[in-house]
C-alpha cells in the first residue's frame, strides 16, 4: 500500500504483514522524513491498543511452545536468524543510513553491534547453563533459567538495528516471546528485520507494532506483556520505569547521558584530539555515549586548537573521508540551536566553532534540504551552564577548564547522569586514579566512546538507568529470565539430614 507512492508500512504480527486499525477503520498515518533532504519517505502507522492486543495475543499463543524448546534449539533458530540478516548487510545498512541520517560506515557499526549481540546469544548454552549439587545425603539442587514470558521492546531513533538487537536475540534465546515496538522515526530498518525473520522464526516469536507513546504505553501496561526493556530519553525511561513497576512488571528502562571526557596535561595530544573530536561528531552527536562535556585539566591551548580544527575539517556527506550526517528531525536541529544560543546569549560561553555558521553545512541544508548543522564547540566559564547539565544529543562539545584532577572529577560526580566517562593521559597511575573515581558506569582510558562489547555488559547509573540490570550480557541474561530451582530426593536416606 502507499500514498502518493509514498510505502506506508505494517505491523508485522505472526509472521504476517498486518494493517493497523484505528476505532474509526484505517490507523492514522505519520511521515517518516529522510534526515538528508526533509522528503517524506515513508508514512508509519500510529498503532492503537487494539494493534498491541493483537500482537500481544499473537506473542501470548507463541510462548508456549516456544519457551518449552531447549535452549540448543532456540540457538539453532537464532543461527539461522544471524545468516538471514547477514545475507541482507547491504539492504539492511542502505535502510539505516536513509531513515537515520547515519553515514554509511557509521550505519555498518550499526548492523555490525547489534550483530554481535546475536552472536553472543547463539552461545546461550554454553552461557546459561544452571548450577547442580548434592546439598545432603540423598538431595540434589539445580537450578535452570526459564522464559519471563512475554517481552515488550521500546526503543529510541539513533541506533535503528543495534538498540533493538541488544535486546532481541537474548529475550528470544531465553525463551521469551517478543512485541517490538521501534521508534516512529526510524521504523523501516525494523520492517524488514521482521520480514526476514518471518522466514526463520515460527509466527508469534517476534512481532513488531510501529506508533508512537499511544502504542508504548498500551504495551506497558498490557496485562499480559510480562517484561519491558526501554531505551530513550530519561523522562520517558522513568515514566515508563515507574509505570511497569506498577502494573506488576520487570522493567528496565535506560535513560539519557552527559558524558564527560577529561583531558590531563600529560595525555597524547593528537590521539585526544582525534578522539574527542571521533567522540562528539559521530553519529551527528546522537549517540549516548558520545563525548558531551570536555574537562581540560590545566591550560592546553593546542588539544583545542586541534579539536577545533578537526572538527572544522568534517563535511557533510553521507560517505568519504571526514563525513558526519546531518541530525534526525527539524526539531532536534531547533534544539540543537536553541542549547547554543543559551549558552552563548545566556550563559557566556565563548564559541570556539560555530555549527550554525559553518558554510558547507548551511549550503547542505539550503540546496538539498534536510537536517544539517556542523560541529559546535564551546567554552564555559561555570558548571552550572545549562549546556552542561542538560542533554544537547547533537554534535556539540562544551569545554570548561579545571585547575586540578579532583576538580575535574567533582564535576563528573555531580552529574545527574550516569552512562559514560573517558580520562585521556599516558600514566597508568592517573588513568586508575580516575577509573576508579569516576561516577559513571562505563568508563574509557583514552577512548571516548567506552562501550563495552560482549560478553560485557552494557549499563549506566543514576538518570541514565532506572531498573538494576544491564541492557546486554549477563545482566541481560537474567533480567530476561527466572530462575527455576529443582530439589530432587529419589530415595528416602538412612542418613540423618535436614529433609528427614
Ligand atoms: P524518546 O524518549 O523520545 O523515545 C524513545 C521511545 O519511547 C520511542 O519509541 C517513542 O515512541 C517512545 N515514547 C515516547 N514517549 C513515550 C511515553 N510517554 N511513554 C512511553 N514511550 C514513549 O527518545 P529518542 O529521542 O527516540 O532517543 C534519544 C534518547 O535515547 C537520548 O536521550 C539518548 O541518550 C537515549 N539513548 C540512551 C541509550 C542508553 O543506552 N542509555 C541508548 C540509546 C539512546
Amino acid at each position: 500500500m502507499s500514498v502518493a507512492g509514498i510505502p506506508v508500512l505494517h505491523n508485522h504480527i505472526n509472521n504476517k504483514a498486518t494493517a493497523a486499525v484505528s476505532a474509526s477503520g484505517e490507523a492514522q498515518l505519520l511521515a517518516v522524513t529522510s534526515p538528508y533532504t526533509g522528503e517524506t519517505i515513508a508514512h508509519v502507522p500510529l498503532s492503537t491498543s487494539k494493534d498491541v492486543d493483537a500482537a500481544v495475543e499473537a506473542a501470548t499463543k507463541a510462548l508456549a511452545e516456544w519457551s518449552r524448546l531447549t535452549l540448543k534449539a532456540r540457538a539453532a533458530y537464532l543461527l539461522r536468524l544471524y545468516t538471514a540478516l547477514q545475507a541482507q548487510a547491504d539492504e539492511l545498512v542502505a535502510l539505516i543510513v536513509r531513515e537515520h541520517g547515519k553515514t554509511y560506515t557509521e550505519a555498518q557499526g550499526d548492523l555490525s553491534k547489534g550483530l554481535e549481540t546475536l552472536e553472543y546469544a547463539i552461545g546461550l548454552p554454553q552461557l546459561a547453563q544452571g548450577h547442580v549439587q548434592m546439598v545432603s545425603g540423598g538431595v540434589q539442587c539445580r537450578d535452570e533459567r526459564v522464559a519471563v514470558g512475554v517481552v515488550a521492546g521500546i526503543v529510541p531513533f539513533n541506533f535503528p538495528f543495534m538498540v533493538p538487537f541488544w535486546t532481541i536475540p537474548l529475550a528470544l534465546g531465553m525463551g521469551n516471546t517478543y512485541v517490538l515496538k521501534p521508534s516512529e522515526k526510524v521504523p523501516m530498518t525494523m520492517t524488514r528485520v521482521a520480514e526476514i525473520a518471518a522466514s526463520v522464526l515460527p509466527p508469534g516469536v517476534l512481532n513488531i507494532v510501529h506508533g508512537d507513546r499511544t502504542a508504548a504505553i498500551a504495551l506497558t501496561e498490557h496485562s499480559h506483556v510480562h517484561a519491558v526493556a526501554f531505551v530513550g530519553t530519561s523522562a520517558v525511561a522513568e515514566q515508563v520505569h515507574r509505570r511497569g513497576v506498577a502494573a506488576g512488571k520487570r522493567v528496565l528502562a535506560l535513560g539519557g547521558a552527559k558524558n564527560h571526557l577529561v583531558a590531563l596535561p600529560d595525555c597524547d595530544v593528537e590521539l585526544t584530539a582525534q578522539d574527542v573530536v571521533n567522540s562528539f561528531t559521530g553519529c551527528a552527536g546522537q549517540r549516548c555515549m558520545a563525548a558531551s562535556v570536555l574537562l581540560v585539566v590545566g591550560e592546553q591551548p593546542e588539544l583545542l586548537r586541534r579539536i577545533v580544527a578537526k572538527a572544522q575539517a568534517l563535511v557533510p556527506a553521507s560517505k568519504g573521508p571526514g563525513a558526519m550526517g546531518p541530525v534526525i528531525d527539524a526539531a532536534a536541529l531547533e534544539r540543537i540551536e536553541a542549547a547554543i544560543m543559551h549558552a552563548t546569549d545566556i550563559d557566556g560561553a565563548t564559541v570556539l566553532l560555530d555549527g550554525r555558521a559553518n558554510d558547507r553545512f548551511a549550503t547542505c541544508r539550503r540546496e538539498k534540504g534536510g537536517f544539517w548543522i556542523g560541529p559546535t564547540v564551546l567554552c564555559h566559564k561555570a558548571a552550572s551552564d545549562q549546556a552542561l547539565q542538560q542533554e544537547i544529543f547533537g554534535p556539540v562539545l562544551s569545554v570548561l577548564h579545571c585547575d586540578s584532577f579532583d576538580a575535574a572529577l567533582a564535576i563528573e560526580n555531580a552529574s545527574a547522569y550516569g552512562n559514560a566517562a573517558c580520562v585521556y593521559t599516558s600514566s597508568g597511575a592517573h588513568a586508575e586514579y580516575f577509573a576508579q573515581r569516576f561516577g559513571a558506569a562505563m568508563v574509557g582510558i583514552n577512548i571516548g566512546v567506552p562501550v563495552p562489547r560482549e560478553p560485557f555488559s552494557f549499563g549506566g547509573v543514576k538518570r541514565s538507568k532506572f531498573g538494576s540490570s544491564d541492557i546486554t550480557g549477563d545482566g541481560a541474561i537474567e533480567f530476561f529470565s527466572v530462575r527455576r530451582k529443582i530439589t530432587t530426593k529419589w530415595a528416602v536416606s538412612t542418613e540423618k539430614s535436614w529433609m528427614n
